[in-house]
């Protein structure tokens, strides 16, 4: 491992509101990934009426949240678009969105009201309420993340998001659960190193591939390399295979 302290800044967009099912324990995950291999990472957070200057920031997360939060916060999430989060995800920003912070990513997202919130259009995708609730674990295979690489999580969404076809990628293929839509079999979406997922839990501790992944491009793109050792997961992994093993067999 590289002896040079090589810090990072993660940025928690909206904490106060998207903030659904521990989605919190996804920073709590980085902080502590990053410790074990002594990378300092320092944790910065914004939400209403706050400015960002996106030039230090090296992951971004942003959480899930109700109908209720969306509508309070969709009109400032604005503030984003252009030379700020979305500039900075085109030029290879690690970020983290779960849900609600997915679905407002994308280009809108109408709620069962039939009130529309237009997104960021990071993700060329779409989210429009369903009559239902898509509830349960999902076990998803997610090649992107690297081979063999299995996602477990907990998903609660009205919303049915759907992927267009302008430089995005599923981040996984549904084994057991609905994932994006309940029809199409995908889960999440993946912009450059931009992803989103409808995995809760929170999803980071059950998938310490999709959090390496994430710290890895951090690395990579604020000093050039990662020389991220890898960490003896034995533990993640064992409850990973129990959790596939017993969600798989439930289909
Ligand atoms: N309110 C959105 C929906 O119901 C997102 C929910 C969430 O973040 N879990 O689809």
């Amino acid at each position: 491992m590289s002896n040079t302290t090589r810090p990072l800044t993660l940025l928690h967009l909206y904490p106060d509101l998207l903030n659904l099912y521990g989605d919190r324990g996804n920073i709590i995950t980085l902080r502590q990934r990053c410790q074990w291999r002594n990378i300092p990472l320092t944790v910065q957070t914004a939400s209403l009426g706050d400015t960002v200057d996106f030039g230090p920031v090296d992951i971004v997360f942003i959480g899930g949240g109700s109908d209720r939060e969306q509508t309070l916060l969709f009109t400032d999430f604005q503030k984003y678009k252009g030379p700020a989060l979305v500039e900075a995800a085109e030029n290879d920003l690690p970020l983290l969105s779960v849900c609600g912070g997915y679905q407002l990513l994308g280009r809108y997202y109408r709620a069962h009201t039939g009130e529309e919130m237009p997104g960021l259009g990071l993700f060329d995708a779409w989210t429009e309420a369903g009559p239902t609730r898509l509830i349960g674990n999902v076990v998803a295979e997610a090649p992107v993340l690297g081979p063999d690489v299995t996602l477990v999580g907990f998903e609660n969404h009205s919303g049915r998001t759907f992927l267009g076809t302008k430089d995005i990628r599923p981040l996984a293929h549904v084994r057991s659960g609905y994932g994006n839509n309940g029809d199409d079999r995908q889960e999440g979406a993946v912009y450059r190193h931009a992803v989103g997922t409808y995995l809760h839990g929170p999803v980071l501790p059950k998938n310490p591939a999709l959090a390496d992944w994430l710290i890895r491009h951090a690395l990579i793109r604020r000093y050039g390399d990662d020389h991220l050792p890898a960490l003896p997961d034995r533990w993640e992994m064992a409850a990973h295979q129990s959790i596939i093993r017993r969600f798989s067999q439930s289909g």
